[in-house]
């Protein structure tokens, strides 16, 4: 078994990333500039934030976060998104999920420039991505597609069960799973809520992504021997022993899903940090993008 080093491949990225913005200043040009806007006190939005501003800046990034109450109207945050997509200083930004109930995250979105909507969030970009034509990714799936490709994991006609169809993890991911590219071309079968007999499908995976919110639910029984094991989950479970008063929880019972497997992602240290390197990875794409570089 092999661990999906996502801190490792994070750093690499992030060297990659500041090797290319030292050399775009030394020609003259600004950095690029990522903003992330935060609505509310949710406090792992707020972890999440701070985690991709502290990022971009390691890799010479320009990037700021703007903070709102969440008493804020919709008609308010899409002024701000207005601004931001006006603001030929800002390359890409991100609306920081979940939003407060009153907002409509969708008509946020979709009120983001497509060309600046590095989180890919935004209708025209979700289209872009079905029809296999260049659009900004979302994060955590081409998050995981890199960790795939850094890792040489072989995909082709490979049978892939991606467990949760999320708009924003679980359906992009099948979608990138079975474009006909080198690290596509996977058979994808995807599992949600009201998948009947899961285990007869994971049983017979290639490649397990558990995208589904509910700690430690695949379970050893559940996994055939040699698969790959990509765990996306996070659930914070209060626990008074950590300083925090929390630990984190992937959906991946690890400790017996692991010795079967050829390769696994830990949490954390796994999906969450290729999260990061994809977004920085985006910005640097609409950056370049805005710049004909
Ligand atoms: P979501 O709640 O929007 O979607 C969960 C999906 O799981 C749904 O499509 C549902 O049909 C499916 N599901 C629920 N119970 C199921 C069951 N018993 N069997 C099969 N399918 C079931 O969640 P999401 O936003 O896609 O996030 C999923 C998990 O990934 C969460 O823990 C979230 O915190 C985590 N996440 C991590 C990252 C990261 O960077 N690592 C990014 C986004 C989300």
């Amino acid at each position: 078994m092999e661990l999906l080093d996502g801190k490792k491949i994070l750093g690499e990225i992030k060297l990659e990333l500041s090797q290319k913005v030292q050399n775009y200043i030394q020609k003259g040009r600004r950095a690029p500039c990522l903003v992330a806007v935060l609505v509310g006190d949710d406090g792992a939005s707020q972890t999440y934030v701070a985690s991709k501003e502290r990022n971009s800046i390691e890799c010479g990034f320009t990037s700021r976060a703007l903070r709102f109450d969440a008493s804020m109207t919709e008609d308010a945050l899409l002024l701000e998104i207005e601004k931001l997509n006006a603001d030929p200083e800002v390359d890409g930004f991100i609306v920081q999920s979940p939003l407060p109930k009153h907002i409509s995250a969708q008509r946020v979105f979709d009120a983001i420039n497509p060309e600046k909507d590095v989180d890919g969030f935004n209708t025209i970009n979700s289209g872009r991505l079905m029809k296999g034509m260049n659009s900004f990714v979302p994060a955590t799936p081409l998050g995981i597609v890199e960790l795939l490709k850094r890792y040489n994991i072989d995909t082709q006609g490979k049978h892939c069960v991606v467990i949760g169809r999320s708009d924003i993890v679980g359906r992009p991911m099948s979608i990138l799973m079975s474009l006909p590219s080198q690290f596509g071309n996977a058979t994808v079968t995807l599992c949600h809520s009201k998948t009947k007999d899961l285990k007869q499908f994971t049983l017979q995976a290639d490649i397990i992504i558990a995208a589904l919110g509910k700690p430690e639910f695949l379970t050893g029984d559940m996994v055939k021997d040699g698969a790959v094991v990509v765990d996306v989950g996070i659930t914070r479970i209060d626990d008074n022993t950590k300083k925090s008063g929390f630990r984190l929880s992937g959906d991946v019972k690890f400790d017996e899903v692991a010795p079967k497997c050829s390769f696994i992602t830990p949490v954390p240290g796994g999906v969450g940090l290729m999260t990061i390197a994809s977004l920085l990875q985006n910005t640097m794409k609409a950056y370049e993008a805005k710049n004909n570089l």
